[in-house]
């Protein structure tokens, strides 16, 4: 805290992210990275972008980017939205959809940066529960609030809300827009469970997706939106009041590379999800109780053990994962999915330290 400090930072409570561990000995389960690198095609685009032009600013339109986007979903590229990761697409959304006279309505357990940009942009929200099993009923948000944001499938509870119930929700909501945050969506499949299909039925969907999770793109900053033009407009009018450049040169060489290979997304996505199948077995066994999940993590407890205890045990054993000190969810681990090996020393710990 100083003096200097304007009155609107004085009252944020930053989001904290999980933990980016500087030894590389340990196994890293708790910010939902792929386990496996990106394409090799990605890699080879990034290295030929890495050249004289960097001294040129981007193009502030990501045409190519756009292109590539809207061809692998089947959308005009007038249809998409891009941005410095999808916490930027978010922000963004914020500010030019969500921000309305009548609060923002989203789940009691969701992704925390939710509530972090209503304080920023002073959005008044209102939090509805989870079902006691952690699901979201869609008839909870039918009235009231000026704007709905659900992630699909909901973090942290890995928990997938099926497309007839989006587009239950999407028609009783006409008046309002629904943004579903599709972060894991690719984890849901095949078929990808995802919304957008429904956009052209739908001038109040806007869907967002992210290159960070399913095209193992973390590091580089990659996030996007689709739906229909008014909705992407005033995206786009957002941006241009803040920073015309949110993607280098890099990031849009990299992230056509990484749309364009189908192949290695489907490969690599396949095997998350079998390792997830095979994790939650592999739990269960051990007694615990974990919820259905289509996501590249899963959140399970232990009717027998703190979580926090065991988060601890198992840091202590140099593997971290994530836990959340919130109501409801104090007995609970969040798990990203591993590699078999990260996965296999998960295993071997957590039986050291139940017995
Ligand atoms: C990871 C995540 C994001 C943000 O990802 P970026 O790396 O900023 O693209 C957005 N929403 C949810 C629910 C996430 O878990």
């Amino acid at each position: 805290m100083s003096k200097y400090w304007s009155p609107l930072v004085r009252s944020l409570t930053p989001y904290v992210p999980g933990e980016q561990p500087q030894l590389a000995k340990l196994v890293k389960l708790n910010t939902n990275e792929n386990p496996y690198g990106p394409s090799p095609k990605v890699l080879a685009a990034l290295a030929q972008a890495a050249n004289d032009d960097l001294r040129l600013y981007p193009d502030p339109e990501a045409r190519l980017l756009k292109q590539a986007i809207a061809g692998a979903h089947g959308v005009a590229a007038k249809q998409v939205f891009v941005g410095n990761g999808s916490d930027e697409v978010l922000a963004h959304a914020f500010l030019a959809l969500l921000k309305q006279p009548e609060p923002l309505l989203f789940p009691d357990i969701t992704y925390s940066f939710y509530p972090v940009y209503c304080r920023l942009y002073g959005i008044d929200s209102r939090s509805v529960p989870l079902t006691d099993d952690f699901q979201i009923a869609v008839e909870d948000y039918f009235s009231g609030g000026g704007a709905i944001i659900l992630a699909n499938p909901n973090a942290p509870t890995g928990c997938l809300l099926g497309l007839d119930q989006i587009e239950r929700l999407l028609e009783a909501r006409a008046d309002a827009v629904v943004l579903i945050d599709e972060a894991y969506i690719d984890f849901g499949g095949p078929p990808i469970p995802t919304a957008v299909p429904l956009i052209e039925r739908h001038p109040n969907l806007l869907v967002v997706q992210t290159l960070s999770k399913s095209r193992s793109l973390a590091g580089l900053r990659v996030g996007f939106a689709l739906g229909q033009a008014p909705l992407i407009e005033a995206l786009e009018r957002v941006k241009n009041s803040f920073n015309s450049y949110p993607l280098g040169r890099l990031a849009i060489a990299g992230a056509v590379a990484a749309i364009e290979d189908q192949a290695y997304f489907e490969q690599t996505c396949a095997a998350v999800i079998d390792s997830r199948e095979h994790l939650v077995r592999a739990l269960a066994a051990l007694g615990f109780a974990v919820l259905p999940s289509q996501a590249n993590f899963i959140f399970a407890r232990h009717p027998r053990h703190d979580a926090a205890t065991l988060a601890a045990a198992l840091r202590a054993r140099g593997i971290v994962v994530r836990h959340f000190a919130a109501p409801r969810i104090e007995q609970f681990l969040r798990i990203s999915i591993g590699s078999d090996a990260q996965c296999a020393a998960l295993l071997a710990a957590l039986q050291e330290i139940i017995v």
